[in-house]
């Protein structure tokens, strides 16, 4: 049992079991209704709304057991927050796109919104979970009741929702509960953050490629902060606020995430990392990682 899933039956976080992906019980809605480009991440090229030519008819990937080996990284990396069985299985009923061809459009897009309310609620979860954000817990749980009851409409209903409007509100709260607990934090520890004139360490800071080894982040702002590529082994990333940082090929080896904001499993998967890496209880160590 994990953190969240301790709130089962409260009228709290949604468990964190309901956010993670399960494609033995989507219809391959990833693997439809995304498009990709040939690249580095995908061998092929690939329009929005076609099937993947590796998916099955019984909607699993035909490759899936050696997808980094012939050029699908893009799709280990990849992470639906558990919208794809949430579409499939609730918001359809178990109706496909295959079987009803005039349903894919409005599936495919109630897809998408569904994946934004699924990282959403994934986000709120976290900082319901932190003791030190008790002072916004009613907020935090209001904002998660109503993303869920948007997740509960109908396609039509779902598809009309004014998502963009929760999603701000939600993320001004979150920006909040982090600037207190980023704040209690440094108080408690008497330490300054946010790294040196030299190299600005901070919310959307170009960090591509940089050098950050064995360095003390606990407690920075790394919102949206382009970390691509960037050698972050052995660094020490607790509380530190990853909310949209761009972690793709960042080396974590080592590193200490196991308490930091707002990170992801689209996020782990992205990067590298070792066994001495240590992540928040409620995320997978990816299978590649060395
Ligand atoms: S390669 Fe497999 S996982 Fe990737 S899009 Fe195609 S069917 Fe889906």
């Amino acid at each position: 049992m994990n953190e969240w899933e301790k709130n089962e039956g409260e009228p709290a976080a949604t468990p964190a079991g309901r956010l993670r992906a399960s494609c033995e019980d989507c219809f391959g809605l990833c693997c439809t209704a995304l498009p990709f480009s040939a690249s580095a991440d995908f061998a092929a090229t690939k329009q929005a709304g076609t099937p993947c030519g590796h998916l099955r008819e019984d909607y699993r990937c035909g490759v899936h057991g050696k997808l980094r080996e012939i050029g699908y990284r893009g799709c280990t990396v990849y992470d639906c927050f558990g919208a794809g069985q949430r579409i499939s299985a609730e918001t359809y009923k178990g109706r496909s796109w295959r079987d009803e061809p005039g349903l894919a459009g409005d599936m495919f897009e109630a897809f998408h919104a569904m994946r934004l309310l699924h990282e959403l609620l994934w986000y709120l979860g976290d900082a319901l979970a932190r003791s030190e954000a008790a002072p916004f817990r009613a907020e935090i749980e209001q904002s998660i009741a109503t993303a869920e009851a948007m997740a509960s409409l109908p396609a039509e209903r779902l598809l009309a929702a004014d998502t963009a409007t929760l999603r701000m509100d939600a993320n001004k709260l979150l920006t909040q509960c982090s600037e207190h607990i980023r704040a209690a934090f440094v108080r408690k520890t008497r330490r300054a953050v946010g790294g040196n004139k030299r190299k600005p360490i901070g919310p959307r800071a170009d960090l591509m490629g940089a050098n950050l080894k064995n360095m003390d982040l606990r407690g920075v702002n790394l919102r949206g902060a382009y970390l691509i590529a960037a050698d972050l082994s052995g660094a020490d990333l607790r509380l530190a606020d990853l909310i949209g940082a761009d972690l793709r090929d960042a080396d974590l080896s080592g590193a200490n995430l196991s308490d930091c904001l707002f990170l992801t499993q689209f996020q782990v998967n992205s990067a590298k990392g070792d066994a001495k890496t240590l992540l928040p209880r409620r995320l997978e160590r990816p299978p590649y990682w060395s």
